[in-house]
């Protein structure tokens, strides 16, 4: 049987710094043997997973732009409309048929990719094949990073220093873009071809070269002062990479690479923009390796266990106003306009919704990550799940349960001129200073909502759940 080698590609859809590209490349160009790239769309799994349709649709359209990008380097891009993972183990099934497979892929860490690349695995090997996986979502692989008594970092500050020590003494290699291969006639089974998306992720581009130039001019222009722009919602002060590093059309260490040749040594000062948003790209990292560290977060479970024990309030009617932007707190409701609009929001504002749910609502937090998760066009488990563990004081390295956000300090200090709110709650357009931070002590504002609840009231409450939970554990 002619031998064939297939890059299966998931969430590292780009073709520069892909060690699971230049693997299958060097391998077909030892062995001259074929090579193949797989996508495989698999709409019901990512719905099982509340994926937002503006992610999946960037993921297509990243998908049909590489098509062209690996086409010049003579490597055919099969890109398969499925419909879940089972249907994946299929797709090898039909592939073993007519070719001995060699495999090449990326880890995945989440339980259900897990489960689905077990069974691809099994299929090759039991005909004879190969499965080759690498590590490379993160810089330094899940486990690399541990304590002297070889444990996992539980909090993120002492992680951080091992990490960066990791980093200067390996430091960071990026692979180039391959050579195109010598052209070769393959005949592939024929699999329904990958339908194109609802085009919603339009604003952004999915051009390799021109999300790394993104990247540059991050680190050459904004990077110098992100310490001090970064919170304030209203600057477009961050990177907004999250989306490509989500689904891998730049990697981490290309962000690192970069930042150390344009920031040249202050990714090293301490608090310098530089070195914050490297620690960013840390939290990142930090979160994956919990994440396989600890496999019941994928379960939903809280790091701290005994806040499973919390009986949340659950309220329908306060969820819905939440999820539309109607609780009567401009900045919240700002945020949540925002995300539904745009399907992104902005770190501070993430931070202010999450603890508004948990802590001013009193709504499993688990209800609030979902929700994140159907919306995002970033989402992505492990940031997502950490960040809202974070928020909810249950997680690992989790704000302690009395430090709760008030939604209209936290307005009056990251958005002071209310430029911010302005933009996505129009009924407050006119308000001048103060009051657009909360509308309510004039008498309010007719057309927009009253507040949903009274803030020190559920902060009392707040503490009164955490304080038993933690008493009876
Ligand atoms: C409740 C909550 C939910 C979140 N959900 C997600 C999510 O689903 N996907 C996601 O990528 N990020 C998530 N974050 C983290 C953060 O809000 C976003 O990564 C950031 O806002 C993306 O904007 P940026 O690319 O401009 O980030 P920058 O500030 O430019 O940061 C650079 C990169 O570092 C990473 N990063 C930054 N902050 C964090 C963080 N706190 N945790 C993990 N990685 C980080 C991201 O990959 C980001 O692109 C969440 C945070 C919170 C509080």
């Amino acid at each position: 049987m002619q031998q064939l080698n297939v890059v299966w590609f998931r969430n590292d859809l780009r073709a520069y710094d892909n060690a699971v590209l230049d693997s299958a490349v060097e391998h077909s160009t030892r062995n001259g043997s074929p090579l193949v790239a797989l996508f495989i769309a698999t709409p019901d799994s990512w719905q099982q997973h509340d994926m937002a349709l503006i992610k999946q649709d960037l993921i297509r359209r990243r998908v049909m732009q590489l098509k062209t990008e690996l086409a010049v380097l003579n490597i055919p891009l099969i890109a398969v409309e499925g419909n879940d993972y089972k249907q994946v183990g299929e797709v090898f099934v039909q592939l073993v048929k007519h070719y001995k497979l060699s495999v090449f892929v990326q880890r995945e860490y989440e339980l259900r990719e897990q489960l689905r690349d077990k069974q691809v695995e099994t299929i090759l090997v039991d005909s004879g094949g190969q499965y080759i996986e690498f590590d490379t979502q993160c810089i330094m692989p899940p486990g690399s990073v541990r304590t002297q008594q070889g444990d996992i970092y539980k909090v993120f500050t002492p992680f951080k220093r091992n990490w960066l020590a990791a980093l200067k003494q390996h430091g960071v290699r990026c692979y180039p873009k391959p050579k195109p291969l010598a052209i070769n006639t393959i005949v592939l089974p024929e699999f329904d071809e990958m339908q194109s998306g609802d085009n919603s992720s339009a604003a952004w581009s999915v051009d390799e070269v021109e999300v790394l130039g993104k990247m540059r001019q991050f680190c050459q222009e904004k990077v110098g002062a992100y310490h001090t722009a970064r919170d304030f919602p209203a600057i477009d002060g961050t990177s907004l990479l999250s989306a490509y590093l989500a689904i891998g059309v730049i990697s981490p260490a290309q962000c690192v690479a970069r930042l150390q040749i344009e920031a040249k040594d202050s990714w090293q000062s301490d608090k310098s923009g530089a070195e914050i948003w490297l620690s960013e790209l840390i939290w990142r990292e930090f979160y994956k390796h919990i994440l396989v560290a600890y496999p019941n977060l994928i379960k939903h479970k809280p790091f701290q266990s005994e806040t499973d024990g919390i009986r949340w309030s659950n309220n329908e009617a306060l969820f819905k106003a939440w999820c539309e932007g109607q609780t009567g707190f401009p900045i919240v409701d700002a945020a949540m306009r925002q995300l539904n609009k745009t399907g992104w929001m902005h770190n501070r504002l993430r931070m202010i919704t999450a603890s508004f749910l948990v802590k001013d609502l009193h709504i499993d937090w688990r209800w609030g990550e979902r929700y994140f998760m159907s919306k995002l066009i970033d989402g992505d488990f492990a940031a997502n799940n950490g960040g809202w563990q974070w928020a909810a004081s249950t997680g690992t390295d989790a704000a302690p349960y009395f430090r709760i956000f008030n939604p209209v300090s936290q307005s009056e200090k990251f958005d002071p001129q209310g430029e911010f709110i302005r933009l996505y709650v129009p009924e407050l357009s006119k308000l001048q200073g103060k009051a657009i931070h909360w509308p309510h002590s004039l008498g309010g504002v007719k057309s927009y909502f009253s507040p949903v609840v009274d803030h020190a009231t559920a902060r009392k409450h707040t503490l009164e759940i955490f304080a038993e939970v933690k008493k009876s554990a």
